[in-house]
């Protein structure tokens, strides 16, 4: 529902929420000499990347030494951790090593916090109007059209246009309140704090490395694929309020208790997550929905080839369909919100990809507003061209498909 209150501004762009996919679609698009707004509910940038204290870019290479996630991704990258410490392998130091000199991964932890500040300086260099603090509460929308939207800010309910709107909230919040067909996921019990001890300082002191001082101290400690999910509990709803009510109580009191044995004159909890640590609530069903078969093939859409975190020479394209919907003509997905099923939602959502598709998403919503077409029928070769000048990679290089290992093999993956 859509409270009718005066607009308080028309801009081209309006990009909802501001984790990394949401920052990438503000800088692409604002680059590209777009006006560009952007709400975010929290105080602060970066989103589960910062706030929600995942500060690891996983890796963004094949596994042989070939890089394949680039572009902003790269951008983000170098950002994350130019005022602070990073913990990039030596191998990748000094850049590429090169096909089959390395089997280090291209990662790196970073300090969230310093992350979410760069990219405030970054955000604020380019003229987006960050709206800190604004919850965006609905959609005007019709016949497949989104007017403005509603957010709710201290000044009370106000009302923004746009040309364009880019969801990339996470939860898929515009596209849902517009009506655009979605699909929602289940989580984990997943709750990490950081967290220090004087013998972590110590050791800090002692390796000269500021990165050694805080270390991740666990409510509910499930991983991505289930594993320390308490046996018989549900999976946690992150669309549903009471469900994520339940979910916070819950592992906050279970973090509380793993610490009560511990001298509390030798610990601290440095940092509490800022938002709940759902990996995957809700998504677009967009005009194509990528699965772990679609390991290996090219699209003629691609937006950018991307690999897989956890296991070598796994290679995907984004195809831009993941990140659109016929029929709705202004709106965008991108980031955790873009159409992946089962592991693919995995591989697409991480934090290089997520960034991968926000860059996308500006620049299609640029070239949308340019040739004044719906954002489903853009001109896919010239956003391609311009993705490539910015040093993404559309379509990875077949060379790097292994010989050894069939089709069949890799299908069974998604299946964990
Ligand atoms: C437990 C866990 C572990 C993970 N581990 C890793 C890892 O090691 N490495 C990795 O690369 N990835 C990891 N990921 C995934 C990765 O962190 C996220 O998928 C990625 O950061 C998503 O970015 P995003 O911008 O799409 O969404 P988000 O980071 O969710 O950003 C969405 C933003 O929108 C805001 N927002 C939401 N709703 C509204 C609204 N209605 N109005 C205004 N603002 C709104 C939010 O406050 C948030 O800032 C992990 C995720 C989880 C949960």
């Amino acid at each position: 529902m859509v409270n009718k209150v005066k607009s308080k501004g028309k801009y081209d762009i309006i990009v909802a929420g501001g984790g990394v996919a949401g920052c990438a679609a503000a800088v692409e698009a604002a680059r590209a000499g777009k006006r560009v707004v952007l709400f975010e509910k929290t105080v602060q940038l970066g989103g589960l990347a910062t706030i929600g204290l995942i500060n690891l870019f996983v890796p963004m290479c094949n596994g042989r030494g070939v890089q394949i996630i680039k572009g902003m991704a790269e951008e983000f990258l170098r950002l994350s951790i130019k005022y602070g410490f990073d913990t990039i392998p030596s191998d990748w130091k000094d850049g590429e090593p090169g096909l089959y000199n390395t089997n280090q991964r291209y990662v790196t932890r970073y300090s969230a916090p310093i992350f979410s500040l760069a990219l405030t300086e970054l955000l604020t260099e380019l003229n987006v109007d960050i709206k800190f603090d604004t919850v965006i509460t609905g959609a005007d929308a019709e016949n497949g059209h989104i007017n403005g939207i509603t957010v709710y800010t201290k000044s009370g309910f106000e009302y923004y246009e746009a040309d364009i709107i880019i969801d990339a909230s996470g939860d898929a919040d515009v596209l849902h309140f517009a009506g655009v067909p979605t699909v929602t996921g289940g989580n984990y019990h997943t709750y990490i704090a950081f967290y220090t001890n004087l013998k972590e300082c110590a050791a800090a002191l002692e390796s000269n490395d500021i990165s050694k001082l805080v270390s991740q101290r666990a409510g509910g400690g499930a991983n991505l694929y289930g594993k320390g999910h308490p046996e018989g509990m549900k999976l946690w709803d992150g669309t549903n309020s009471d469900d994520i009510n339940e979910y916070l109580k819950t592992n906050q009191l279970e973090l509380l208790e793993s610490i009560k044995g511990e001298d509390r004159t030798q610990r601290d909890i440095t940092l509490l997550p800022i938002m709940p640590q759902f990996r995957t609530t809700r998504h677009i069903d967009g005009d194509y929905t990528m699965t772990v078969e679609d390991a290996y093939k090219h699209f003629e859409d691609s937006v950018g080839a991307i690999c897989d975190f956890d296991r070598k020479d796994f290679l995907f394209e984004i195809s831009y369909r993941t990140m659109v919907k016929t029929g709705f003509d202004n709106i965008i997905a991108a980031g955790r919100v873009t159409s992946g099923k089962d592991y693919a939602w995995d591989i697409l959502r991480v934090i290089p990809p997520a960034i991968i598709t926000g860059q996308a998403a500006g620049a299609a919503a640029a070239l949308a507003i340019d040739i004044q077409k719906p954002v489903y029928d853009i001109d896919i070769p010239a956003l391609q061209k311009k993705l490539e000048d910015e040093n993404v990679i559309i379509h990875f290089d077949d060379s790097l498909i292994p010989t050894d290992i069939t089709q069949e093999e890799f299908s069974d993956i998604g299946h964990i």
